[in-house]
């Protein structure tokens, strides 16, 4: 989310060559005799790559463009068997393995462009997806908090960023590249302190610089709404909980943390009807939930839940709470992504919380 440049290291040149030498599908079929893992792909927005100059929100939200996605959708159903989460956890509870190239497609979130662009070309491929939503955002329509201080720092007249919650104070950078690598670097300092301070703060910035996002409603930041949304489910795709405010749920007092599931979840269920209950964390790092986010989503009715820890799922009834996904950025090409789907563990890149959390997983 915060990484400005493409990475261009030997595991994109090795998935690049693979595909052009024709190898991706054979070594795919190869792979498939001895790992089964279920690989789930986390999208966040798809648009057209916007003017950076232009644009005045979060450029990394942009995970693919239309076209591209399009060519992604029709590889995944080509040669995977794209998978509904719930049969997932259906296959799971059943004891029952999943079937070898299983892919399940995720969005965190709840952009519209959801609903405007990947929705219809998901109906017509028959390629089932989840859409995560904050269910705050979707009641409300207001800009999501991150995006919306991304937002703030690019255009703010201020003279200075002064962050104390963050130990910041920084002139403000004169140009667009400089502040959105600054924005970038308040994303994630943010990451570190409590979700109502990160909340506080940005609220505090909203009146300071006159900027606030109660009544904002632009067009390039726009949650899906629940017509929308149950449009999708009826046309069988399904909807799942990112929380109600997008608060990384680890950094919560419990009594909110209870308040974000279960308020989810009933904004769910009331809007579109009983569903199996899915679940992604918002921020979805190991630092974005812990032992007692699992306990309280596993007790208010979840089947399961994804994390956005880097990884394929090997035996996801063990992690069926903090399942590993693959995210999809705007700069893969083609090869990449094909390589990526085809050979996750060699050309995909591992994160430290990948490593850091495979002992939690176990105990889980
Ligand atoms: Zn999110």
């Amino acid at each position: 989310m915060v990484s400005q440049t493409p990475h261009t290291g030997i595991r994109e040149r090795l998935g690049e060559l693979c595909y052009s030498a024709g190898l991706l599908n054979p070594l795919q079929k190869m792979r498939a005799w001895w790992q089964k893992d279920l690989r789930i792909l986390a999208y966040h927005r798809v648009m057209p790559v916007p003017d950076p100059e232009q644009y005045e929100f979060d450029m990394e939200l942009v995970s693919t463009t239309p076209e591209e996605f399009r060519e992604q959708m029709t590889l995944v159903r080509e040669r995977y068997r794209p998978m509904r989460l719930s049969d997932v956890a259906a296959a799971i509870n059943a004891g029952h393995p999943l079937p070898p190239d299983a892919v399940v497609i995720t969005f965190d979130d709840g952009y519209d462009d959801n609903y405007r662009i990947a929705y219809p070309i998901l109906k017509e491929l028959g390629v089932p997806a989840t859409f995560f939503i904050s269910t705050g955002h979707i009641d409300s329509g207001r800009p999501y908090a991150y995006d919306w201080l991304v937002h703030m720092i690019l255009l703010s007249d201020a003279s200075r960023l002064e962050l104390p919650e963050l130990g910041m104070d920084v002139p403000m950078p004169a140009t667009r590249d400089e502040r959105r690598a600054l924005a970038g670097q308040v994303l994630d300092n943010m990451k570190e302190i409590s979700a109502l301070t990160q909340a506080a703060m940005i609220r505090r910035l909203e009146d300071e610089w006159q900027m606030p996002s109660e009544h904002a409603r632009p067009a390039d930041c726009r949650p899906m709404n629940w017509d929308q949304l149950r449009e999708m489910r009826a046309a069988g795709l399904e909807i799942g909980s990112h929380g109600v405010n997008h608060w990384m749920l680890s950094k919560l007092p419990r009594e909110e943390l209870e308040r974000e599931v279960l308020d989810s979840r009933n904004a769910l269920l009331r809007e579109l009807g009983p569903m199996p209950l899915l679940m992604s964390y918002p921020v979805g790092s190991n630092r974005a939930f812990d032992r007692q986010v699992i306990e309280v989503t596993r007790d208010a009715g979840f089947d399961l839940a994804c994390s956005y820890i880097s990884g394929t799922n090997p035996r996801p009834a063990d992690n069926r709470y903090s399942l590993y996904r693959i995210a999809v950025e705007r700069y893969y090409g083609k090869a990449w992504f094909a390589a990526l789907l085809a050979m996750p563990g060699v050309v995909g890149y591992p994160t430290p919380a990948h490593l850091a959390t495979t002992d939690e997983r176990a105990c889980l």
